[in-house]
């Protein structure tokens, strides 16, 4: 049989046709598949709506080797993706009764009884493989069609993502040409993209010239700047050595300002940075209410270098709290360096940590002068005896200025760590 190479995923459910539901599904699976050389020609999303989805799966059917549909296995009437394939494919539904069974005792075990409707989870098109669910009632289905193949998952990711490390390891890799598609993602800060792509240009011709060449696209958001560099090899380990090889070659260029060379948040460098001298950090923050906090603690473990964070806002609170001289103020206004030296000072004087932040901000949209504009920010980072100070002017609405001012700080501490 011809390996799998070119797939397409179908994210169905209405939700997420909606401002408020993400699919993720697809992102996961890309980077599954990827690793055993099959690449997405495409992907859709579609609502729970038969006419609509019989349609993309016979398109889908008719361009790629490998359709992966997600979400809509469910127990109800909305959830459609198997009598839909089913009926595509022009396979009747049959009840599989371990299937039945394994669903009632789920319910039983819970001190249930197993509504009617679930039955319908328990129907199979013929000739379809049952992917077990271990962490759901609605079993994956493998269903082969001539050379192509067709794989049904629940759309709960907890439930997928099981489903899809079996396939990785059982049926797909079977299926898969041997192939493998590495990516690394090197996340930048300090330089704009075009300062990143000037200093990287001249190693995409020797890349591309490899035996296992590798190929890089730049990124830029707020705050940072991301370069995805990928491989591909006739095994995961070859592609592996060549995609780490390319990595070496940027981080070498780029030093400094390239802050993760696999894809870390900047928080989760700092902490590791924080561990890996034993030194514990606090926090005082003004415009970015937290945020900086909250980014540090979102790492596993931080318990271990996060001692404690302030929200001064208001004046009086940066007096009360951090031991800010009221005439400071006076004098600098709230936004200004000195302050936000006073307010880093003032909490490592109480926390007793090696490192300490100080931010003080204008995040808008109102609160702006000629002299400081919104966006200005003041960021003062200790770490030992090393006090570094900036004032940046940052752009975007008040969500990005935060997010900068807190990525700004965080790059101020890993750089003197770095130092
Ligand atoms: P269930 O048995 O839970 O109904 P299902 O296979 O019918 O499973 P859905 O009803 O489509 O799946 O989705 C269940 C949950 O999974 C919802 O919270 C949904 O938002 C989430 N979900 C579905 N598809 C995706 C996706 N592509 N990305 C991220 N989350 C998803
Ligand atoms: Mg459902």
């Amino acid at each position: 049989m011809k390996p799998l190479r070119r797939a397409a995923i179908l994210a169905v459910g209405s939700e997420l046709l909606t401002p408020s539901k993400i699919d993720t599904n697809s992102l996961y699976l890309t980077e599954r598949l990827n690793l055993l050389g099959i690449d997405l020609a495409f992907k859709s999303i579609i609502g729970d709506d038969r006419d609509e989805l019989a349609r993309a799966v016979q398109v889908a059917l008719e361009r790629v080797d490998l359709l992966v549909c997600t979400g809509g296995l469910g127990p109800t009437d909305d959830d459609v993706t198997r009598e839909v394939v089913a009926g595509v494919l022009a396979r009747p539904l049959r009840e599989h009764a371990s299937i039945a069974d394994r669903i009632k005792a789920r319910f039983e075990g819970r001190g249930l009884q197993m509504p009617e409707i679930n039955r319908r989870q328990a129907m199979v098109p013929e000739g379809a493989q049952i992917l077990e669910n271990t962490k759901g009632t609605a079993p994956g289905l493998w269903i082969e069609e001539g050379d192509r193949v067709i794989v049904l998952l629940p759309g709960p990711p907890r439930e997928l993502k099981p489903m899809v490390s079996a396939l990785m390891d059982g049926l797909l890799k079977a299926r898969a040409s041997g192939d493998a598609l590495v990516r690394r993602v090197i996340k930048i800060t300090g330089r704009t993209e075009s300062h990143t792509e000037e200093a990287v240009r001249p190693l995409y011709a020797e890349w591309a010239s490899e035996r296992v060449p590798v190929s890089a696209t730049i990124l830029a958001s707020l705050g940072q700047i991301e370069l995805h560099l990928s491989a591909r090899g006739a095994s995961i380990a070859e592609a592996t050595t060549a995609v780490d090889a390319a990595v070496g070659e940027v981080a070498a260029r780029l030093g400094l300002d390239a802050y993760s060379l696999d894809g870390q948040p900047l928080e989760q460098v700092v902490g590791e940075l924080l561990r890996a001298r034993s030194y514990r950090i606090a926090l005082a923050e003004s415009c970015t209410g937290g945020l900086i906090a909250s980014r540090l603690t979102d790492v596993a473990g931080s318990s271990d270098y996060v001692t404690r964070g302030v929200v001064a806002y208001a004046n009086d609170a940066k007096t009360d709290l951090l031991g800010v001289p009221a005439a400071l103020i006076a004098e600098h206004g709230a936004v200004s360096e000195a302050v936000a030296v006073a307010m880093a000072k003032g909490i490592r004087a109480s926390a007793g940590t090696e490192v300490a932040v100080g931010v003080t901000g204008i995040a808008g949209p109102g609160g702006g002068t000629p002299e400081k504009p919104v966006g200005t920010v003041a960021v003062a980072a200790i770490v030992g005896d090393t006090l570094r100070t900036r004032v940046f002017r940052f752009v975007g609405d008040r969500e990005l200025i935060k997010f900068q001012a807190s990525q700004a700080a965080l790059d101020m501490v890993r750089r003197i760590l770095q130092a």
